[in-house]
């Protein structure tokens, strides 16, 4: 081994100091942004205590702040709209024998549960192995006494497998009353946008006791039609010497909200990360125009279906086929093992031009190509017909649709490079 001497560590130091700092900078500007997105106050920016509003008004501050353009002629920046959502904005609690069990860490209620309370009821395990057909299935629940009772349901995977249903669709096929699921390793939580006649609790197996004898119950379901449920779309842009052609960016700034009055979700990674970054380069590209205008889209809707992107591709603000390129931003709190792009393999020339700029600025140990997913708002866009990509990042405690997704989980190594390469990506598509 070669002797390094104290010196020459020295200037080594001095010299990479002015960098370290840069790149610290910039991963404090966007952990800022995101410890603020996911706050108590809002609500796991969801749709209960108007968490979803008070995210929206958070970014359309800085979109103004920042000096980006509305591209609609009312000039609002906002793109109305509004879905039906089953909400828990009252208490949801559960006790099994003697033991309180916390809300999000130990159970969760299916999203789409009904209301339901009783502080002393009767729990009876059924085993539900024997039974392999829907006829016997109806059966068996037809036979269970649901109000003065509730069941503990063992082997659901297994009746799932031959009734050939996901846990979701065996949940909707529940009797009124209240079921406990019992949950191996991680629950997620989800957003349903309809509801279903039975209260569900998944239970994590660690945390139930051997025989589940007695529980005390308090779940409150608020079904929120969608005229009582407004949501929006925020739009602004940069206009570039060529007004009516477009490069976008586009990040979903909502997540899944609050599970009664204990638990919310903050969903740091998922997506106050990616809103960061689209305030980021909105920042960015508002000091620097470009040749093309650039815009910058942050939806809402998504966790329950996409159904921001949904609205917007039917009801374009900007023509799409005017669209050069779209960029969706979804998880970008740890790109320790670099990102993976969705629809690589669609838009191979944009796809090499990316590789091309990380390989010659060292920015990311690894770009993954991936084929086409409809697992972000980039969706409905790429089925229109526009060339888009879906960007995440590749690390992380894997803390995803739960209670633990928080702002001092997220690592942010190396974002501050996702940041740069995503700047030089746009620079060069403005190439024209
Ligand atoms: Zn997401």
């Amino acid at each position: 081994m070669k002797r390094i001497s104290l010196s020459s560590i020295l200037i080594v130091f001095i010299l990479s100091a002015p960098y370290i700092s840069f790149a610290q900078q910039e991963k404090r500007w966007l952990k800022h942004h995101i410890s603020l997105l996911t706050t108590p106050a809002m609500q796991g920016r969801g749709y209960v205590n108007k968490g979803h509003d008070r995210a929206a008004k958070y970014v359309l501050k800085y979109f103004k702040e920042y000096g980006l353009v509305p591209v609609n002629k009312d000039s609002t920046y906002l793109q109305t709209y509004s879905f039906a959502v089953n909400t828990f904005p009252d208490e949801v609690s559960l006790k099994l024998n003697k033991k309180q069990l916390v809300p999000g860490a130990d159970f969760l209620v299916d999203a789409a549960s009904n209301s339901f309370n009783n502080d002393k009821i009767k729990v009876t395990s059924i085993d539900l192995n024997k039974i392999k057909d829907t006829a016997t299935w109806n059966k068996t629940k037809a036979a269970w006494h649901t109000e003065s009772k509730a069941y503990f349901l063992k082997n659901t995977d297994s009746l799932c497998k031959h009734l050939s249903i996901n846990e979701r669709r065996f949940a909707k096929q529940l009797p009124k009353g209240c079921f406990f699921i019992r949950q191996h390793g991680k629950i997620t939580w989800t957003v349903a946008t309809d509801t279903i006649p039975a209260t569900v609790f998944y239970v994590e197996d660690t945390v139930l006791p051997r025989r589940v004898k007695k529980a005390a119950v308090h779940v409150n379901a608020l079904y929120l039609p969608a005229a009582k449920n407004k949501n929006a779309n925020i739009i602004g842009c940069v206009p570039g010497e060529v007004s009516d052609s477009f490069i976008v960016f586009t990040a979903h700034y909502d997540h899944l909200g609050a599970m009664g009055k204990e638990a919310y979700f903050p969903g740091a990674s998922d997506n106050a990360s990616g809103t960061a970054m689209l305030l980021y380069l909105a920042n960015y590209f508002a000091k620097n125009p470009q040749h093309y205008t650039m815009v910058f889209i942050a939806f809402s809707g998504e966790e329950a279906g996409l159904l921001g992107s949904d609205y917007f591709v039917n009801h374009p603000m900007i023509p799409l086929d005017h669209i050069r390129f779209l960029t969706n931003l979804d998880i970008m709190g740890d790109a320790t093992d670099g990102i993976t792009v969705v629809n690589a393999t669609e838009y191979k020339k944009q796809f090499d031009l990316l590789q091309r700029i990380n390989n010659s600025k060292d920015y990311l140990p690894q770009i993954k190509s991936r084929g086409k997913a409809a697992n972000s708002d980039h969706y409905h866009f790429t089925e229109a017909g526009v060339p888009s990509f879906f960007i995440y990042t590749n690390g992380g405690r894997g803390f995803y649709h739960d209670v633990f997704d928080n702002a001092a989980s997220l690592s942010m190594t190396n974002i501050d490079k996702v940041a740069k390469l995503l700047v030089a990506f746009a620079k060069e598509l403005n190439v024209p």
